[in-house]
């Protein structure tokens, strides 16, 4: 079992690298920037008995995905399990007031680089391509369906892209035997909040949370780790929200 996950350095990337590797899977952590963080991920892995690499990829650029599936198999082998999980925001901010280089931005990593991601093992992991079959999960977000006003748009709208890639994909993969999955989290708590408010937002926000809390970023990766289980065979389609009763 070989897992591929974008963005595997930090955050719910990594949480969900450290689960898979205590549930026996090899991990191709996937990083953009912090070759540290990646490293780190990479050493607890093989910490729990597991063979890691981390692998640095831009998922904005436009021939990152196959560059980064050829590495991947080149060091671990046949990709079975994938977890489409870079993603961006940005500053908070009313989309009237935002630059257009930004929203590009978003959509070329959180868009263009999830759905070229899931072409790289629509083209590998098929049966009927060839392929070992398995299961994929992207990380889409609670903010599909909120919206998020006067906060990110943008980012609320390329959550709702990688929804709708779900159903598609899932559908197109099922006869493969690869199956695919979507899971939503709500607030967690993980770095992506200095980026979009300069603050620790998970912290802050938490009182007034159904829970009374955010989430932790190893409660989404349980949910991510399930549905790309055995435990999972017969779900597909599926978007799976973990955020807390938001
Ligand atoms: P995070 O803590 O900011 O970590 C982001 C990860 O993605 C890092 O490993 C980072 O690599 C990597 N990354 C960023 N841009 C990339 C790019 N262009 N190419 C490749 N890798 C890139 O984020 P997170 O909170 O764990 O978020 C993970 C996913 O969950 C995202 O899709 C996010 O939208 C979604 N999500 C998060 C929350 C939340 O509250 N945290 C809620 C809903 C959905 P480096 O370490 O190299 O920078």
């Amino acid at each position: 079992m070989h897992v591929l996950i974008t963005g595997g350095s930090r955050g719910i990337g990594a949480a969900t690298a450290r689960l898979c590797a205590a549930r026996g899977w090899d991990v191709s952590v996937n990083y953009v920037a912090n070759a540290e963080a990646a490293a780190a991920v990479v050493a607890e892995v093989e910490a729990a008995g597991a063979r890691a690499v981390a692998l640095q990829a831009d998922m904005g650029e436009i021939d990152a995905a196959e560059t980064l599936f050829d590495a991947a198999e080149a060091a671990l082998g046949p990709v079975t399990g994938f977890v489409n999980n870079a993603g961006i925001v940005a500053k908070a901010s009313m989309l009237a007031d935002m630059e257009p280089a930004r929203v590009k931005r978003m959509i070329d990593v959180n868009v263009t680089g999830a759905i070229l991601a899931l072409r790289a093992a629509a083209r590998r992991m098929p049966t009927d391509r060839g392929g070992p079959g398995g299961a994929i999960v992207n990380i889409s977000s609670a903010a599909a369906r909120l919206g998020s006003p006067a906060t990110y748009v943008d980012y609320a709208a390329s959550k709702g892209a990688i929804d709708t890639l779900t159903l598609g994909m899932a559908q197109e993969l099922a006869k493969g035997g690869v199956r695919v999955n979507c899971v939503r989290p709500g607030i967690v708590e993980t770095d992506i909040h200095l980026d979009s408010h300069g603050f620790d937002r998970a912290a802050q926000a938490g009182p007034s949370l159904p829970m009374g809390r955010a989430g932790r970023a190893n409660e989404i990766a349980e949910a991510i780790v399930w549905l790309l289980s055995d435990a999972a065979s017969y779900t597909s389609g599926a978007l799976l929200d973990v955020a807390g009763a938001r």
